[in-house]
Formats: C-alpha cells, structure tokens, sequence
C-alpha cells in the first residue's frame, strides 16, 4: 500500500470533522458575516473551523453537535481546577442574588484581598496593580521598566509570547530570520530597532547581547517557562545568569508568568529557582476564570503610574473602566485561596499525571516507528508539571530547549501538531492544544486513560496508513 502524503491525510480528517459537525459547520458560515474568521481569537478557529462549545464542566466539554470531549485546552491552560468549578460558581451566585458583581467604577472591598493572596505568594514583590489581559499587564511592565531606568531597548526571547501589543510583536513564531521579525502590521517604525530578540536557554547568546547593548537595555522580559513557544523551562543557570546580568547592568528583569503562575505550584515558577524578577506579570489563573492580569513587583518601580511620579517618568498604567472588576476579583481571590489551601493535593496529583502522559506519549509514537519528543517536563529542580507539548518531529531528538528547535520546520513538523493530530484527536473525543495541553485537577484517572488511549489508536492508524512526518 502506497503511503499516504499529509495532504491526502489532511482531507480525510477533514471531510470526516465536517461529516460529523453539521452543527458547527452551519454556525460557522451564518458567523461569517459577522465576525473575522467566525470569532474573536485567531487560536480557536482552527481549520476547517471550530466546534462551538455550549456546555463545559470540569474535564469536558460539550458542542452544539452534542460530542462531549475530554478538553485539555481549558481555558488557555487557565483552568487549574478544571471548567466552572462549583465553588467560584456558587460564589458569585451568592454574589448576584445580593444584587452585586457587575461594574460599579468604585474600588470595591474584594481587590485587597486578591492583592494580599497573591503578594503573600511572591515574597519580593511589594506592590500590585491589576488590569484585565496578560498583553496589557506585559505591556505595562515593559512601559515601566523604559521609564523607570530611562532606556529603550527591549530584550525578548525569540518564540517569547507576551500579547499583542507592540514591544510582545517581533520573533515570535516566523522562524525564516530565526526567530527575529516582526510580526504585525501597524508598529511604530522604530520599534524593530527597539526590541532585540535572544535564544532561549542560550546563555552564550544572552552573555553576548548584554556585553553588545547592557548599558542601554531598559528590560529583559521572559517567560520563566515558554507557553506558546513549546512549553519549555528555562535552565536554571539561563535564568540565574539572566538575572545576574540584568542586576549588573542596571536592567529590568520581566518575568511573565502569566502561564506558569499558579500552574506548577501555589505561587510563581521563580521561587522555585531561587530567582526574584523586578517585575512579574500575572494573568490566566489568577482571575478564577475571569479576566484578570497583574503586574506586581517593586513599589519604586510601579509607584510611577501614580500621579504622584516625575511627570517625565509617570508611565499612563492609570486603570481601564473594567480594570479590578467586582466579580472578577472575588473569583481570583477566592481562587487563589482555594489553590493555597489545597496545594498539597492539587500540584502532585496533576504533576504526576503530566508525567506520566510526557513519557506514555513518546513511547506510543516511538513503538509505532514515529520521533516524538513530549516537552513540559522540568528534570533538575523537580518542577511538577502538568503541561504537555507533544512535538513530532524530522528526526530523533531527546529533547527541545528552544523555540529556535520548536519553530524550525527542519526539525519539528508544527502542522502535524497543530493541525492534523489536534482533528484526529478529536475524532476520538479528545480536545488537544499544542500536541496535547494542560491537565487539570478535574481530569480524572478514567480521562487520562481515555486519552491516552486515542493517541494510541491514532498513532497505530498513522503507522498502518504508511503516514510519515515529512513533506511531500
Ligand atoms: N504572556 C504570556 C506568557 C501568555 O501566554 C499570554 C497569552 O497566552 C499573554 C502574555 C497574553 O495574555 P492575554 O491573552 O490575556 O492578553
């Protein structure tokens, strides 16, 4: 039997989603002439185009179809305790029968206490500010941090996602300049100068770039762990040494730890390196499903958005008209209480699993004659993580350290990922981002099973199929 080329395998998982989602097929072309792409994210409209969810509790959630599917996307890996967990539902009932929760544009009694459950979980950080996306929190932390040290230049890791907004948009996923363009029309002109990209885990790279521009970076900003990069840790001595050298030139460590707050333990991935940012960004978990964002940090640096700053170094982090929302704030700070008080249960239980999905999944593929390297896992400090990436790639690797690798359609086939395992998965009632996702304490064993179950069959029907990653 000939093989079959991706293309002949894509049409068939196609024509077969589209068979089965009559639904959402008809609900997508009616959305149409209304919204861009038939939505409002990009990441959720995938090709030929998305399920539209009607119900979602705990580990699953339910399409118009009527299929029930096993998700571990989960809110853009914000759901740590699974979907619409009880607690915070319950919560805000009470909150709306006493006639409260919608905006009252007054600062309200619940923002101190999720102020005050999250700095008590990031011992150097003195001082917080909410806003309501991750993009806006990290934008403002790059604002700061120009202002505070009065430099320009921006240093992000090639594959670093930030949000959109202007310093986040160069080298994010356009591997051709190696992870170094810009990625948005519409930029200032000056900001391609102004944003210098470094490998991740490169610590020659990140010596180098410091002894070229030290004296004029304003901020080294970074996820401790890369999300959308390919869920990858950094090294401890890459992230000590990014801190010794930001300390030495007098530049602004950014950590964005919108992904890894509260993922990998009740509190921020930096304690567990030993590390202290100057600036940590917050967002996904914190809001208990709702949309929060932070930047929490040193009280000199953030102290510039109040209106007490030097007028030339006052930065407009003032507040939006949703920013510290009622009913969002009591969700976070109920949340964060919640993953406070039950961290001994949470974090080992999902870590475990994380675990033992990384290494299932490399085996399936491996003994159906496919390299598949499962990033997410943290071998050195014991990180417990329940982040899967599944990455299929051109030839045999034992691991990725990089976005440079991630991106780089000579060593990792991201249509495969993103594209043709994600509708086969789903075909078998599993919803999967970035190769698999974020496991949540609402997964239960028979879930875990279930799915590994799918990428068992998938991986057998791919090697019965004759499909191989490789172009053709
Ligand atoms: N920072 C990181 C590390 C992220 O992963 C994201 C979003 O996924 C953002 C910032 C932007 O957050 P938001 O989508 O809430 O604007």
């Amino acid at each position: 039997m000939a093989a079959i080329t991706r293309e002949e395998l894509l049409n068939q998982l196609q024509q077969q989603y589209r068979e089965t989602h009559p639904k959402s097929a008809d609900y997508f072309a009616k959305s149409l002439k209304y919204l861009i792409q038939g939505g409002s994210h990009n990441l959720r409209l995938f090709a030929p185009f998305p399920f539209y969810d009607v119900r979602a509790k705990g580990a699953r959630v339910v399409d118009l179809d009527g299929y029930s599917y096993i998700d571990f996307w989960q809110g853009h890996f914000s759901n740590i305790l699974g979907h619409n967990p009880d607690f915070i539902i319950d919560i805000l009932k009470e909150f709306f029968d006493q006639g409260q929760g919608l905006i009252t544009g007054f600062p309200g009694i619940y923002q101190r206490k999720l102020a005050e459950r999250i700095l008590s979980r990031i011992p150097q950080a003195e001082v917080i500010r909410f806003t309501t996306s991750g993009t806006l929190a990290s934008m403002y932390a790059v604002m700061l941090a120009r202002a505070f040290t009065q430099r320009k230049i921006v240093l992000k890791v090639g594959g670093g996602w930030h949000g959109a907004h202007p310093y986040g948009l160069k080298g994010i996923t356009r591997f051709e300049a190696g992870l170094r363009s810009i990625e948005s029309a519409g930029l200032p002109a000056s900001i391609d100068q102004e944003i210098v990209t470094i490998d991740f885990n490169n610590l020659e790279d990140l010596e180098e770039k410091f002894a070229q521009l030290g004296e004029r970076v304003a901020c080294l900003i970074m996820e401790p762990f890369i999300g959308a990069g390919g869920f990858i840790f950094a090294q401890p001595a890459y992230l000590q040494k990014a801190r010794e050298l930001t300390k030495k030139y007098g530049t602004i460590l950014i950590l964005d730890e919108v992904v890894s707050g509260f993922r990998f333990h009740a509190g921020v991935l930096q304690t567990l390196y030993g590390v202290e940012a100057d600036l940590t960004v917050l967002g996904k978990a914190i809001g208990g499903g709702l949309p929060v964002s932070a930047v929490a940090g040193k009280r000199e640096i953030l102290e510039l958005c109040s209106p007490r700053a030097p007028l030339e170094q006052r930065v407009k982090f003032e507040g939006g008209t949703f920013s510290a929302h009622p009913a969002c704030m009591l969700a976070g700070a109920s949340y964060i209480q919640y993953l406070v008080e039950h961290e001994s249960e949470i974090y080992p239980r999902i870590g475990r699993w994380g675990a033992v999905v990384r290494q299932s999944i490399e085996k399936i593929f491996r003994d159906n004659g496919f390299y598949v390297c499962c990033t997410g896992g943290e071998d050195q400090l014991g990180v417990q993580s329940s982040l899967v990436g599944v990455h299929f790639l051109r030839q045999e690797l034992p691991s990725l350290s990089s976005p440079t690798q991630v991106f780089n359609p000579a060593v990792s086939d991201y249509l495969v990922r993103e594209v043709l395992f994600k509708l086969a998965m789903l075909a078998e009632g599993v919803n999967t981002f970035h190769g698999f996702g974020a496991i949540s304490a609402a997964h239960s064993e028979e879930d875990m099973q279930q799915a590994l179950a799918a990428v068992e069959k998938v991986a057998r029907h791919w090697r019965k199929i004759g499909f191989q990653f490789k172009e053709n």
